[in-house]
C-alpha cells in the first residue's frame, strides 16, 4: 500500500499544472482558409487501419477522434490518398469525417507505390485529394532502394527520382480544379546538393506549402536542416512526414515558428493496435496486452479519457476493440505532449528542456537551428553537415 500525500506550502498555484492538460486544438475565431495564422502547428495522425474501426462502439463511445462520441475529439488527420482511393471515393463522407474545424491532409503514397511496385496515375491522386481532402501532396519518387528502403549513395539515381517527380507535380498542378484545396509539393534529399537538385525542379510550379520527407524520418538532424532549408527559400507552409518519434517532435515544435503552418503526422500511436502495446505517459516504455500480457499490471497507468472508462480486462478481449481502445490512449497521450511542448515559446527554455530530456543528436539539431537563425543557411550547413568539420572537430 502507498499513498500518495502532496505537500501544500500555500505557495502552489493551481493554474501552474493547466499547461500538462490537454486542450483540443481549435481554429475557431482564426482568420483565413483553414483558420491559418502564423506559427499554427498541427499534428495529424494518419489513420491507416482506423478507418475500419470508426463503425465500433465501446460503451457507447465511438473508436474514433472526430465524432461526438469520441473518447476524446482531435481536429486532425491524414491518409494516404494510395490507401484512401481503395477504401472509397467519397472517403470524408463515408466515415463521417467533419468538413468544417478540421484539418484532412492527403498524402499522394509516393512511398506505397514504391514499396508495393503499384504505379497510380498522378491525376487519379489528385483528383481524389481534391474530393476528399484540404491539403494533398504531389505524388513523389522515393529516391530509395526499392528493396532495401534505405537511401541510395547516387545521385544519378536521385536526378532520376526527381525528374520524374517534377513531371508528376507539373501535371497535378496543371489539372487542379478546387480553389479551396491546398496544394503541397515534397521536397527530398539529404544533403544540400541533393535538395537544391529537387527544389529548384519544384519552384517553377504554383505551390501552397511543402511536404518535408526525411531520411531517415527519425532523426533529428535531418528534420532540422529540412526545416531550415525550407525557411531559407521562404517557403510559407510545411508538412513533415512521419516525424514523430520521441527525439523528433520537439525539433518539429520548435521549427514550427519558422512557417505560417506546420502540420505533422505519425502513425505510431496505431502500434497499439498492431502490437498491442500500450505506451506508458511521460514515459519511453509501454505494457504489452494480448498474447504478450505478463498478468502483472493490475490496474491502467492513466486517467486519459479512454482509461477513466475502461480496464484492462477490457483490452484482452477478442476482436477488433482492444487495439482500437490501446490506438486511442496511445493517441491521446501523444496529443498531450505535443500540447505541452507547444507551450515552450522561449528558444532558451526549449534548449534546457531539451537539455534535460534528450539525446545528444536532439540537443545538436536545435543548436544547428539556432545557429541557422544568427547566421543563416550556408553557414549553419557548412558548421553542423559538411564532412571536414567532423575531421577539425577530432583534432581539438
Ligand atoms: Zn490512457
Amino acid at each position: 500500500m502507498s499513498k500518495f500525500t502532496p505537500a501544500y506550502h500555500g505557495a502552489l498555484k493551481m493554474e501552474d499544472t493547466s499547461k500538462f492538460k490537454f486542450t483540443p486544438a481549435s481554429n475557431a475565431g482564426h482568420p483565413g482558409p483553414l483558420g491559418i495564422q502564423k506559427g499554427d502547428k498541427k499534428f495529424t495522425p494518419s489513420i491507416r487501419g482506423m478507418e475500419g474501426r470508426s463503425h465500433l462502439n465501446h460503451d457507447g463511445y465511438s473508436l474514433t477522434w472526430w465524432k461526438d462520441n469520441s473518447f476524446f475529439k482531435h481536429d486532425a488527420m491524414l491518409v494516404s490518398a494510395y490507401y484512401g482511393m481503395k477504401m472509397a471515393w467519397n472517403f470524408r463522407e463515408k466515415y463521417r469525417i467533419p468538413r468544417k474545424d478540421f484539418v484532412f491532409v492527403a498524402d499522394s503514397g509516393g512511398f506505397q507505390a514504391l514499396t508495393q511496385g503499384v504505379r497510380e496515375e498522378p491525376i487519379n491522386i489528385l483528383k481524389w485529394q481534391e474530393r476528399n481532402a484540404d491539403i494533398g501532396f504531389m505524388l513523389d519518387i522515393p529516391p530509395l532502394d526499392p528493396v532495401s528502403l534505405g537511401p541510395v549513395n547516387d545521385f544519378d539515381f536521385f536526378k532520376k527520382c526527381a525528374d520524374q517527380s517534377h513531371r508528376n507535380c507539373d501535371i497535378m498542378t496543371r489539372n487542379r480544379e478546387n480553389e479551396e484545396f491546398k496544394f503541397y509539393g515534397v521536397l527530398q534529399g539529404s544533403k544540400e546538393k541533393e535538395l537544391d537538385y529537387w527544389y529548384k525542379g519544384l519552384e517553377e510550379f504554383d505551390l501552397d506549402g511543402m511536404s518535408l520527407s526525411h531520411k531517415p524520418p527519425n532523426d533529428p538532424m535531418q528534420i532540422a536542416l529540412l526545416g531550415a532549408y525550407a525557411k531559407s527559400k521562404g517557403i510559407k507552409n510545411i508538412h513533415v512526414l512521419l516525424g514523430t518519434g520521441f527525439e523528433t517532435t520537439p525539433i518539429i515544435i520548435y521549427e514550427s515558428r519558422y512557417f505560417d503552418f506546420l502540420t505533422f503526422d505519425s502513425s505510431s500511436y496505431g502500434v497499439g493496435a498492431q502490437l498491442m502495446k500500450y505506451n506508458i505517459p511521460n514515459s519511453k516504455n509501454a505494457i504489452h496486452f494480448g498474447r504478450k500480457y505478463d498478468g502483472k499490471t493490475k490496474e491502467l497507468p492513466c486517467n486519459c479519457p479512454v482509461c477513466s472508462v475502461i480496464t484492462i480486462e477490457d483490452l484482452q478481449k477478442g476482436g477488433s476493440v482492444p487495439g482500437a481502445l490501446m490506438s486511442l490512449h496511445n493517441l491521446y497521450i501523444y496529443i498531450q505532449r505535443v500540447e505541452y511542448l507547444k507551450t515552450i515559446e522561449d528558444a532558451e527554455e526549449f534548449m534546457t528542456y531539451a537539455k534535460q530530456t534528450h539525446s545528444k543528436k536532439t540537443i545538436r539539431a536545435l543548436e544547428f537551428l539556432r545557429h541557422f537563425e544568427e547566421h543563416g543557411f550556408e553557414a549553419a550547413y557548412r558548421r553542423y553537415f559538411r564532412k571536414g568539420r567532423k575531421l577539425s572537430e577530432a583534432f581539438r
